[in-house]
């Protein structure tokens, strides 16, 4: 990742700023080519309108306004919009912005690409045939192994984004170690099933065959990429965060509270905000500025910060390291990867 020194000193203003949601998640479509076990995306996709370029542009100035400093856009497979590269161009200039591909599409869109901070490509697994059944498509792991090496070999900075389940744990410490010596970093999910009613959209399909069973294996794993992190370079989770997983793995405790509304947010594809993809839509992104601080969106934090409903990875992450603290201890924890965000 490089950083402009102006986009640089703004970010660092923003993230010593209080009270700021730092972090945004853009499903930008729900269109997906795919068809993943652990994903319910596909299942429900009819035609949905999604906002134009200019309105997802405004958009993004209302974040920006805001004080937001991160945003991942994805769906779906937001490849899939033709304007991606105008949106990424746009928004790589305010905020670090990261974008997940299946694999399918990155290498096909290698220009619309290049000016993204991070290129997440999902890939579960060195197993071929596992993960072609695991994203429902023929060639699915051939085309995100290409995809890697064309974007790593054009410069652009490209990592791997296992998520982890039964299926796949046992042969993640190999994973992380394959890539990250070859300077591929990698970024963990964690397999989840959507356990609310009525969210904004489904993600998380329920499959007894992804679900964790085996919690004591888990807990030696996140111990593995503790130890890895001291000597290898690229992996993308913090020392908090794998604690914070083995607690949950062994004791069902959580070390942390949700900061849905408050340090992070999602936006659907016609611009609905919610605290998270399972909690209903409060506003739209336009409304945003003139609630973020009202009565009712402190209550909402209230009921968020009580709730345990879910651990996906994102979200916990931006809950563990929320505000001002939360963006010093990540400098920390990464600063052998931090030291690659690189003035120009
Ligand atoms: S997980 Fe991603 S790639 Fe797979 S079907 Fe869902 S949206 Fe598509
Ligand atoms: S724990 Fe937070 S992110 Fe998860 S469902 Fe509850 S409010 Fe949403």
């Amino acid at each position: 990742m490089k950083l402009s020194l102006s986009k640089a000193l703004g970010l660092l203003n923003r993230s010593i700023s209080f009270n700021k949601p730092h972090h945004v998640q853009w499903m930008l479509t729900y269109r997906c080519n795919y068809r993943c076990r652990s994903c319910d995306v596909w299942r429900g996709q009819k035609p949905v309108k999604e906002l134009s370029t200019d309105e997802v542009i405004a958009g993004l100035e209302v974040l920006r306004g805001m004080g937001v400093m991160e945003i991942v856009l994805s769906g779906g497979n937001p490849l899939l919009r033709e304007d991606i590269g105008e949106i990424i161009d746009y928004a790589s200039r305010f905020f670090v912005t990261t974008i997940y591909d299946n694999g399918s599409q990155a290498a096909k869109r290698v220009e619309a690409l290049r000016k993204a901070d991070f290129v997440a490509i999902s890939l579960d697994t060195l197993d071929e045939k596992k993960y072609d059944y695991l994203k429902g498509v023929h060639g699915a792991w051939k085309a995100a192994m290409d995809a890697v090496e064309t974007l790593h070999k054009q410069g652009i900075t490209v990592g791997v984004s296992p998520t982890i389940s039964q299926l796949n744990m046992y042969e993640i410490p190999e994973f992380t170690e394959h890539f990250c010596e070859r300077g591929i970093p990698v970024l963990f999910c964690l397999y989840q099933h959507d356990s609310l009613k009525q969210p904004m959209f489904h993600i998380g399909e329920k499959d007894d065959e992804l679900e964790i069973s085996d919690k004591v294996a888990f807990a030696k794993i996140c111990d593995a990429l503790i130890e890895k992190k001291s000597r290898l370079h690229g992996i993308l989770i913090t020392r908090k965060m794998l604690n914070a997983l083995k607690v949950l793995a062994l004791k069902e405790e959580r070390m942390w509270k949700c900061k849905a509304l408050q340090s992070f947010f999602v936006i659907d594809p016609l611009g609905n905000v919610a605290g998270c993809h399972l909690q209903k839509p409060v506003a739209t992104i336009y409304e945003l500025p003139k609630l973020w601080n009202s009565q009712r969106f402190e209550e909402l934090r209230e009921i968020y910060r009580k709730c345990e409903s879910c651990s996906y990875m994102c979200y916990m992450f931006y809950s563990i390291h929320a505000n001002v603290q939360g963006n010093i201890e990540i400098l920390r924890d990464q600063w052998k990867n931090a030291k690659e965000i690189l003035v120009r």
